[in-house]
This record gives C-alpha cells, sequence and structure tokens, in this order.
C-alpha cells in the first residue's frame, strides 16, 4: 500500500487502515489544509496486522469528531439487537486492534533505542509494558467474545442467557480500556499511561464501543441475567461453544468430582491431608495423566481443549484434584518435545497410566521468576550425575517416581546456556520417611491453600541420577526445553483457575439464595447479585480465552502469546470470584467450616506460580514489543 502525505514538518505517526478508506489519526497542534486529501511523498509503510504505520513529517491536529469520521464508517449508536450482535462485536474488536497497534507503538516509542528494546528502560516503563499486555488480553478477549457469539449463532444455541454474558462482558471490558484495567486490586492501567491522547483514544472507542458500553452491563441486563442463572439448572453458565465429544468428557468429569471430590475437599484442606491413592487411581482409570500423550505411548492422543475441560472440571471439584495431571502434563511435554525415542519409550506410557507420578523441581529458595539463574549443580561422574544444591516449593514430591530436575550442568555458563534437564528418578516416600533416597532430604512448607499434594524444600547432596535420564542427551539445553512446555503449563492452569472461580460462583448463588436478610434472600440485592453475574460473564470470557489458546496449540501454531493472556486472565477471574464470593457470605465467609474461606486461599496461588501476574504481562508485552521472549 502506497500513502503519502504533503508538506509535512515535524515527525508523527499516522495510523492507516488497509481497507479501501484511508483512516488518518493524529495527534499533533496544527493542521491546515482538507485532512481527507492527505497527499504527498509515499513512505514505506510498516504494517502491523491489518494496519500500516507511516511515518509523516507534519503536524496536524482534527477536532475530536473529525477524526471518528476518518477513522471509521459512521454509524449512529443503535439499540443493538439480537442480529447484528456479532457484527457489532467483531467492529469493536477491529477498533480495539487498531488501538493496541497505536498504543504498541506509542509504547515501543518508550523503550527502544534506534529499534531496539533497551531492557533497562523496558523495565523502568513497566507500567505501560504491562498495561500494554493487559490491553493485548482485553482486545483478545473481545475478539474471542465475538467469534464465541459467531460460532453459537452459527450453531443455532445462542440462546438468551449466553447473549447476556456476551453483552455483559463485552459493555464491561471495553468501559474498562477506557476507563482504566485493573492489573491488580490497585494498579489501575489507562490508555494515557500507554502514551494515547484522549483524541487518540476517543478516534478508536467511537460510536460503536459507545452503543456496546451503554446497552452491555447495565442494571437491566444484570438483572435480568441473574433471573436466568436462578431459574436454570445448569452448573455451567451459558453453553461453552465446545463440540460434543467435549461436552461429554466434561460430564463425566463432573461426575466424577460431584460424587468423589467435592464431599471431600475441605476435609483434605482443613487436616492437610494427601488427597488419597485411591482418587489418584480412579483418575488413572478416567484416562486423566494420559489425556494428551499420543497413543503410539499409551495416551489418549486428545487435543488441549480436552485437557482444559478436565482440568476445570477437577479443580471446581478441588485444586488439588485439579492440579494432579499439572506435573505429568508437564514431564509429559518435556518428553515429548525433547525426549530421546528410548526416553519416550520408557517414561510416557508409564505418565499415561498414572504409573509415575512425576514432580518438576526447578524453583529454588533464591531464584523463581528468573529461573535462567538457578544454582543447583548437576556434575558428572562417570554413569551418573551427582546433583547438589537446594530447590524450594516442589508441589507432590514426596509420593512422586520421577522429578524433571532443572541443573546446572555448566558452572562456567551462568546464564540459561548452563542448564540442563533431568529425568531423575526417587523412590516414593510418605509423610515419616519422606525422601528414601540417598543424598536427598526435604522439609515441609505449611501452606494456606492449595493443598492435597503437599509442598516441600529439598536440599540435594550427592543425590545421584543416572547420565542416560539427561534429557535429549545433550546438555546446556534444559532452559530452552523448559521454555517449551510453557504453552501448554500456562494453558492448564488458566483451565484450573476458572474451574476454581467456578466453584466460587456456585458457593456465592447457593448462599446467597438461601441466607435472608431484611426479609428476603440477600440475592434479591443488586450489589450481592451483581459479583454473581460478572463472575459468570468473566468466567465465559477466561473460558472462551482459554480454549482459544489450546486451540493454538493444537494447531501446531506457536502460542505462548494466547496461553499467557489466557492465564493472566484465568488468574485475576478466579481471585475476584473467590474474594467476592466470600464477601457474599458475610461474616460465614470467613470461617474455616465454609468451603469458600479454602476457595479464596485456593484462589490465591493461581497469580503467583506458572509465571506469577507480572513475569507473564512482561513476556506478553515482550513478545508484542518485539516479537521475542
Ligand atoms: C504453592 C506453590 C507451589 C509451587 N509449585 C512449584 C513446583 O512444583 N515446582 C517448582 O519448581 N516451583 C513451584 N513453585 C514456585 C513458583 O513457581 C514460584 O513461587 C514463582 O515462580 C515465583 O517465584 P518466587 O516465589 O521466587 O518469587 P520472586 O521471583 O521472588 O518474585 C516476587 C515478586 O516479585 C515480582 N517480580 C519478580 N521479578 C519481576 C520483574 N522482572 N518485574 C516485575 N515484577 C517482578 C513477582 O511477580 C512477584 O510478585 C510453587 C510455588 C507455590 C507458592
Amino acid at each position: 500500500m502506497q500513502l503519502a502525505f504533503q508538506g509535512l514538518e515535524r515527525s508523527c505517526v499516522h495510523l492507516l487502515e488497509t481497507h479501501d478508506q484511508v483512516v488518518v489519526e493524529v495527534d499533533t497542534e496544527v493542521f491546515d489544509d482538507d485532512p481527507r486529501l492527505p497527499l504527498g511523498r509515499a513512505q514505506e509503510p510498516e504494517f502491523s496486522r491489518n494496519f500500516a504505520f507511516v511515518q509523516c513529517t507534519r503536524s496536524v491536529t482534527l477536532p475530536a469528531i473529525f477524526i471518528h469520521e476518518l477513522s471509521m464508517p459512521a454509524t449512529a449508536p443503535r439499540s443493538a439487537g439480537k442480529s447484528d450482535l456479532i457484527e457489532l462485536a467483531q467492529e469493536a474488536s477491529a477498533s480495539l486492534d487498531a488501538l493496541l497497534a497505536e498504543a504498541a507503538a506509542k509504547v515501543r516509542a518508550q523503550v527502544t533505542v534506534e529499534g531496539r528494546i533497551v531492557g533497562r528502560l523496558f523495565d523502568r516503563e513497566q507500567r505501560a509494558t504491562h498495561g500494554l499486555a493487559w490491553l493485548a488480553t482485553y482486545v483478545e478477549a473481545v475478539r474471542q467474545l465475538a467469534s464465541y457469539a459467531a460460532r453459537l449463532t452459527g450453531e443455532g444455541t445462542l440462546g438468551e442467557l449466553e447473549e447476556l454474558l456476551i453483552r455483559i462482558g463485552l459493555g464491561e471490558y471495553l468501559a474498562q480500556v477506557a476507563g482504566g484495567i485493573p492489573m491488580s486490586q490497585n494498579e489501575v492501567v489507562r490508555l494515557s499511561d500507554l502514551g494515547l491522547s484522549q483524541a487518540q483514544i476517543a478516534a478508536r472507542l467511537g460510536p460503536i464501543a459507545e452503543t456496546l458500553i451503554a446497552g452491555g452491563n447495565n442494571a437491566e441486563r444484570r438483572a435480568r441475567l441473574i433471573e436466568l442463572i436462578r431459574a436454570s439448572h445448569g452448573i455451567t453458565v451459558g453453553v461453552c461453544g465446545l463440540e460434543e465429544t467435549l461436552e461429554s468428557i466434561r460430564v463425566e468429569m463432573r461426575r466424577f468430582a460431584d460424587a468423589e471430590v467435592i464431599g471431600h475437599a475441605q476435609g483434605w484442606h482443613r487436616t492437610n491431608s494427601y488427597i488419597p491413592l485411591d482418587i489418584i487411581k480412579q483418575m488413572s482409570e478416567l484416562g486423566v495423566f494420559g489425556l494428551t500423550i499420543p497413543e503410539d505411548f499409551g495416551g489418549m492422543g486428545l487435543g488441549k481443549e480436552s485437557m482444559c475441560v478436565v482440568s476445570e472440571e477437577l479443580s471446581r471439584g478441588y485444586i488439588g484434584v485439579g492440579s494432579l495431571g499439572t506435573r505429568s502434563e508437564i514431564a509429559a511435554e518435556l518428553i515429548l518435545g525433547s525426549g530421546t525415542a528410548e526416553q519416550k519409550e520408557k517414561w510416557l506410557p508409564k505418565i499415561a497410566s498414572g504409573e509415575v507420578l512425576p514432580t518438576a523441581v526447578f524453583t529454588e529458595p533464591n531464584t523463581g521468576s528468573d529461573l535462567a539463574s538457578i544454582k543447583t549443580r548437576a556434575v558428572r561422574e562417570g554413569n551418573v550425575y551427582k546433583v547438589y544444591g537446594n530447590k524450594t516449593w516442589i508441589t507432590h514430591p514426596v509420593r512422586a517416581d520421577l522429578m524433571t530436575l532443572l541443573v546446572r550442568t555448566n558452572p562456567k555458563e551462568a546464564g540459561h546456556r548452563g542448564l540442563s534437564m533431568l529425568l531423575a528418578e526417587k523412590p516414593r516416600g510418605d509423610d515419616k520417611n519422606p525422601f528414601p533416597a540417598k543424598g536427598m532430604s526435604g522439609t515441609e512448607i505449611e501452606v494456606l491453600g492449595y493443598r492435597g499434594m503437599k509442598e516441600y524444600e529439598i536440599a540435594f547432596d550427592g543425590f545421584e541420577v543416572k547420565a542416560e535420564n539427561l534429557l535429549g542427551g545433550v546438555e546446556g539445553l534444559g532452559f530452552k526445553q523448559l521454555m517449551q512446555t510453557f504453552e501448554s503449563a500456562r494453558i492448564q492452569t488458566a483451565a484450573r483457575a476458572i474451574g476454581v472461580a467456578q466453584a466460587a460462583m456456585e458457593q456465592a448463588l447457593d448462599y446467597a439464595q438461601n441466607r435472608v436478610q431484611f426479609g428476603g434472600p440477600i440475592v434479591g440485592f443488586p450489589r450481592v447479585a451483581d459479583k454473581i453475574v460478572m463472575m459468570a460473564a468473566e468466567i465465559m470470557i477466561a473460558r472462551q480465552l482459554t480454549y482459544h489458546a489450546a486451540r493454538e496449540k493444537d494447531s501446531g501454531r506457536r502460542c505462548d502469546l494466547e496461553a499467557g493472556m489466557a492465564k493472566l486472565l484465568a488468574a485475576r477471574v478466579a481471585w475476584a470470584a473467590a474474594d467476592n464470593a466470600v464477601q457474599v457470605h458475610g461474616g460465614n465467609g470467613f470461617a474455616l467450616e465454609f468451603p469458600v474461606s479454602r476457595i479464596l486461599c485456593d484462589a490465591r496461588i493461581l497469580n503467583i506460580f506458572e509465571g506469577a501476574a507480572e513475569i507473564q504481562a512482561q513476556v506478553i508485552a515482550r513478545r508484542l514489543l518485539d516479537g521475542t521472549n
């Protein structure tokens, strides 16, 4: 596309749509020609998604209203009916794409020197870079809501309830984009933090966004949605939009969680007990540990969407049960992606059947987010590696048979190139003798929630691992191998978060319908009902984002961005749902005997592990700005 501007003096970036209509975005002071005739010298545009950036050399100013006229087809605010929901959602999504592209350009300018990202600037401007990651997550969420609306319409399953979820979700997320996105409870990022001017924001969030915001998350729709939620006898609020096989898996897992897990979760939590081995056996029989392992290696060969459904439903029962498969997923991904043929043959069938329970051993007392700096050493001596060092926050290590153990094999290489991954075999222990292995000892870490598997700090002092158990048979690749598993692990963690949020919503709804104050059930008060309605809408948004990431993974495309966004949003949604569910319970929410108090503790971890929220935002921002991690 060739586009040109005449007589321009000062450098400014103009945003141009690659459709028939030229869109001019301006943020500067003087304009004296007809802006609809941007004539002049052609410059090579820089393309990003559906947009082209053209470097201009003169400053121009247009009244906001004129920018609207130019930037998008004039759309009168509509009282949108069902039929134009998809169209509106898609148009809003396109406007947000433009906004994001523009914001990215602004943030990029803050953190680059001569076209290259400068790490120090990138860190200094975290409000802007992480804010950009959150904005991108919202943009993707709106896109996925639009696609969900289109899919359900195509299948004839878009009912009133689903439509309300979509409208409330779209309205709320667009309003937050315009007004401020909460990155945490006390950090709200505003578009001005990213360097966008009011005129630029107004140009993008034009009449369509206005229509969706006004007709979205309003009192009338919330009141109707809570009415429908109360009347419906389903647990999931709204159809999820997955194919039938996946919904049958959901039914089966829900039946298992209802019968075997939910009634015991509070007891396991309060007594800090292990999830019984019989539950693990039943999960093995249901195929939970081999879901996505190829059939050639004894698994079921299903896609990542199935992993999402299973993790969601089991975590709805209890996060501990929903997390039993996490370590199997990580180990299987590591071995499938990087193992030798012998390692695949040896381990994958046993992991798939649940005969071998793995544990992931990466974090150290002084090194968590910055994993490339770990210090635990593995020294090759003949046919073995001897391991020395301390690991911490290791989940379920006592009953595990296999450790995926990240170690430094090359002490001369301080960064990630010195790291290797070992498939370290270990005997199972118990509470009395947790680590019956030479050179390995550990201490339990008492925790708020996420119990049932137990957390340990582990010391290695000459612990031996057979040299043949070096993953892939090559030293120095451990960090890279681990990074390749993050997509899957983050999608799975997002699904766990959705399950926890779902459990919180169910507790809140049940309590609100039965608790009577001022002569009626408290669900009749909008401030109580609204909390539940927002849980339902945000759970559906997080679901659609997570399923999208899973589909991307299954298609073989790189999806670290999508997986990171799903995890980032779902963890916040889970925490908000749990916190609000406690609030709905009033004083009883604070009582240990009420399950919601446990759900609050369980939900808190989701923003910390598998990449803390800040690290997730950092990684997403980095990818958005320079296309790498
Ligand atoms: C219950 C539980 C289970 C776990 N299970 C396992 C397991 O099985 N195996 C395993 O290996 N590990 C496990 N972990 C460890 C977990 O992955 C780490 O806790 C996590 O990666 C964060 O590391 P850290 O605790 O050292 O925090 P730190 O890295 O010290 O971070 C502290 C805070 O600083 C922020 N921060 C750090 N760097 C930056 C930055 N560059 N920019 C902005 N903010 C930053 C973080 O986001 C965080 O909020 C578990 C942790 C918990 C609590």
